[in-house]
């Protein structure tokens, strides 16, 4: 017998690919470590780790995958998130915007108008946001935050006091931002307790498997695929994601979302989230950055696993899928057997055909959509439009299964 025939010696089809990667990129050190903080310049700048979960929560490391490092600004798009899954999109959007500022991740990024900052994924909104938080204290709303990361992550995850304590020694220019935007009146609380929060969210510590479970449960729509537990609402996750593809990676997003095309969010621990919405969830690590403050190796990664993968958002084949898997007319009865996803153009597909067949003399139409896995609002609206205009035509319209 051969090694192949043991159980525990399969390749991983998904785990050899990003090791591969990540072994392809072990060897650029290009990039500096952030040293904003004293605390920062400690880190080991070699660890290099990646970790990929998809929605069915299959979790696939390569290299360092977990060694821990603090999450920074990648907790942003997740406590946005938590506010709009509380708060809904409009309140929280009184505060701070869903525009890409363009600008450098701590730049004075206020609109002249409103004085709101342009979106959550700078500091001057990150800010803001964490103070739409309820709670009655600091500590209050940044153990609720502390839960909200959790949650999302599938298990405890804690704060590094002494990063904490170095980011609030050094939090001048966080604590300006915040002024400003108090002064505009896009920030809610006082400057110390809003930043307080911001410190220490940005201080919790996670490994490149932490972010690829939260990555994985916006792209799960706010459904922790580990957990299974709802963790936000489904149009916070969409939103979020929105905002991550055009936000994300600070001055440097219209870039990426051109070349890698996956919303992602950058921190300056070296941590990068990318989604690959409805399928998985990825986590990088690498803390050497380049000059938009995004991980050197971390970006590398995820731009070669999206080329080697074909994972870009808007690349898709040149001919959409068919949702017809068979469609016959016999003495005036036309029977069509559908499956996959109903959506749009799947709905003008079928309209089409079920105009030719009333064109052609059927008289019965019988739709078979008990394989059809998902079906879109606008789909099934379009469907019943046409499905009610055959039938004043005394056209019988039967479906076997359910297009709900
Ligand atoms: N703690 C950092 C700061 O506020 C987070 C910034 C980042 O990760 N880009 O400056």
């Amino acid at each position: 017998m051969t090694a192949a025939n043991d159980s525990t010696d399969h390749p991983d089809p998904i785990r050899d690919p990003l090791a591969e990667v990540v072994a392809r990129h072990r060897q650029n050190t290009s990039g500096d470590v952030a040293t904003y903080i004293p605390e920062r310049a400690t880190v080991d700048a070699d660890g290099f780790g990646a970790a990929l979960v998809s929605v069915h929560g299959k979790v696939h490391r390569a290299g360092d995958a977990d060694r821990p490092f603090t999450i920074q600004s990648v907790s942003k798009p997740f406590v946005y998130a938590m506010a709009v899954s509380e708060l809904g999109l409009e309140e929280v959007h009184r505060h701070v915007g869903v525009e890409p500022s363009g600008e450098p991740f701590n730049a004075i990024s206020l609109d002249p108008d409103t004085g709101r900052p342009d979106n959550p994924l700078i500091n001057a909104g990150a800010i803001v946001t964490s103070a739409l938080v309820d709670g009655s204290t600091a500590n209050e709303r940044f153990e609720r935050v502390r839960t909200f990361l959790s949650a999302c992550a599938g298990r405890e995850l804690d704060l590094d006091v002494e990063v904490f304590a170095s980011e609030s020694a050094n939090g001048d220019r966080n604590r300006a931002l915040a002024h400003l935007a108090r002064s505009s009146g896009a920030l809610r609380r006082s400057v110390d307790d809003a930043t307080e929060v911001y410190f220490r969210q940005c201080s919790v510590i996670v490994t490149t498997e932490d972010l690829a479970v939260m990555g994985a449960t916006l792209a799960n729509s706010g459904v922790n695929p580990l957990t299974k537990r709802q963790v936000m609402s489904e149009r916070a996750a969409t939103i979020t994601l929105s905002i991550m593809a055009t936000c994300g990676m600070y001055d440097h997003s219209g870039e990426w979302m051109a070349r890698v095309g996956l919303p992602a969010k950058s921190g300056v621990g070296g941590g990068i989230v990318a989604v690959q919405p409805a399928q998985f969830g990825i986590g990088v690590h690498s803390p050497r950055l380049d000059s938009w403050g995004n991980s050197v190796r971390g970006s590398a990664v995820l731009q070669s696993l999206s080329q080697d993968f074909d994972l870009h958002l808007f690349d898709h084949p040149n001919e959409p899928r068919s949702p017809i898997v068979s469609w016959e007319t016999d003495g005036g009865v036309t029977v069509g057997v559908l499956r996959g996803e109903f959506d749009l153009i799947s709905a003008e597909a079928v309209i089409e055909l079920m105009l030719e067949a009333v064109a052609g003399g059927s008289r019965t139409i019988r739709l078979d959509v008990t394989g059809v896995t998902r079906s879109r609002t606008g789909a099934r609206h379009l469907f019943q439009v046409i499905s009610r205009h055959l039938e004043a035509r005394d056209i019988d319209i039967v479906v076997e299964g359910n297009l709900d």
